[in-house]
């Protein structure tokens, strides 16, 4: 292989590029993405950088110099269209680029908010920096700040917002936060701690229409006709992968780009990774698609390794957290179809972990603000673990002690 190219500058993009070499790769690396400046992180914008706690050199993966030193070229621009016949990107700008392997890390837009009034100027999506300076900007004048789904950006913003001084109503279809991704019992914690701050969850609550007064947004309707005041409405109810380049190339989609155990797409010359792909996931047991910094990461680095002649299926153990007020909360596998839970420590103190079983097998972890749990689950959850529930359940189990 002479020429990589990535399409998308975003973890995935930026991981791959950096890995590639690391592993030693001596081609021309080209990593294009359409946002401006170097690749950055984006867990910090709905957490530490709306808090002020980060600057944007902080959220940078690597300074400049870095892909100046480590010949990756980074073209500010945007992919529009594959040619596969010739092995060609066709970019924004009107110039194209020949490789020998692409690579789609194309990621995710987030869902639309489907109802009138959501182009009023106070209504925000959260996806990218700049999102995230204009949102803050409006927060510090925000009184009534309406967030639309309780998952994990919603609740991370909605906690930084009340932090901030503002009245804080949240609004959430399901009857639980975090409902797709967290056990019954850690939505329960997490709805006492929000309610605690001072933060008002709307569960089986939908919206009907955002109300406004010279463009501007004041208020929304809840679908009983009950209306809340707002001068800022965020909304945080679910991101599609981005496709569509794939898919007008003849890719075969499903939810995301369809891609083997290797992370090949149907053309064997084109890889995808991260959001915007589709894998098969042993530890899922079925194909999925996972919007995590860990999927992001692992795949770039499974797919870099793979360029260099170290293939191997990609099996990595999934593993997520989210930052709310003092509280960090850190998963590890993947919790679906859990039948049984063991809890360690006492959530009283701010400080447990919650272990899922499913069949008596160990499937995923909750921890919070219980680092050394979520490190011993890691490891635990890379092999088959046969940690037993009554075990779990005994007087002064330890899961450090037991995995070491
Ligand atoms: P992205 O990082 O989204 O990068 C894709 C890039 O490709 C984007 O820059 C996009 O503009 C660009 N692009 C798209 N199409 C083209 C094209 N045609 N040509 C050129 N460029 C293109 N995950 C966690 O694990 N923990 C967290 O706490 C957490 N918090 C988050 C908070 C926020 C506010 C957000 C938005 C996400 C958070 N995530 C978190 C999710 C995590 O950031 C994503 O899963 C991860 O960034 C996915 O990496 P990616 O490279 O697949 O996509």
């Amino acid at each position: 292989l002479k020429s990589i190219v990535i399409a998308g500058a975003g973890q995935a993009g930026f991981q791959t590029a950096a890995s590639l070499r690391q592993d030693g790769f001596e081609g021309a690396v080209t990593l294009i993405g359409d946002e401006p400046g170097v690749p950055y992180q984006r867990p910090p914008l709905s957490k530490a950088y709306l808090l002020g706690k980060t600057d944007v050199a902080g959220l940078c993966f690597r300074p400049e110099k870095f892909f100046c030193d480590n010949h990756i070229e980074l073209v500010s621009d945007q992919v529009t269209a594959l040619d596969r016949t010739n092995r060609r990107v066709t970019l924004r700008s009107g110039s194209s680029l020949d490789y020998d392997h692409l690579v789609l890390a194309t990621g995710a837009h987030n869902r639309a908010l489907p109802v009138p009034g959501a182009e009023l100027d106070g209504v925000f999506g959260l996806k990218d920096l700049a999102d995230a300076d204009a949102l803050g900007s409006r927060l510090k004048q925000a009184r009534n700040v309406v967030v639309v789904g309780a998952g994990f950006i919603g609740l991370e913003f909605a906690a930084v917002a009340r932090a901030g001084g503002a009245q804080v109503h949240v609004l959430e279809l399901a009857d639980r936060p975090m409902a797709r991704a967290v056990s019954k019992e850690m939505s329960d914690f997490f709805t006492a701690a929000h309610t605690g701050w001072g933060i008002n969850l709307d569960f089986r609550q939908g919206l009907t229409r955002i109300e406004g007064a010279e463009g501007k947004v004041t208020g929304v309707e809840l679908t009983g006709g009950r209306k809340l005041p707002a001068d800022l409405v965020v909304f945080g109810i679910g991101v599609l992968p981005n496709v569509q380049l794939a898919a007008e190339a003849g890719l075969d989609i499903e939810n995301g780009i369809k891609v083997d155990s290797y992370l090949l797409t149907s053309d064997p010359t084109i890889s995808a990774i991260g959001d915007c792909a589709m894998f098969p996931s042993q530890h899922a047991g079925s194909p999925i698609r996972l919007e995590s910094v860990q999927n992001a990461a692992d795949q770039g680095r499974a797919v870099a390794a793979r360029l260099v002649g170290k293939a191997a299926p990609y099996a990595a153990v999934p593993w997520f957290w989210t930052d709310q007020g003092d509280l960090k909360l850190q998963m590890v596998g993947l919790s679906t179809g859990h039948d049984t839970t063991v809890k360690l420590g006492n959530p009283s103190d701010k400080s447990f972990t919650i272990l899922l079983f499913k069949r008596g097998h160990l499937i995923a972890t909750e921890s919070v603000n219980r680092a050394g749990d979520f490190m011993a689950a890691r490891k635990l959850l890379a092999r088959q673990p046969t940690l037993l529930p009554k075990d779990a359940a005994a007087e002064g189990f330890d899961l450090r002690a037991w995995e070491a």
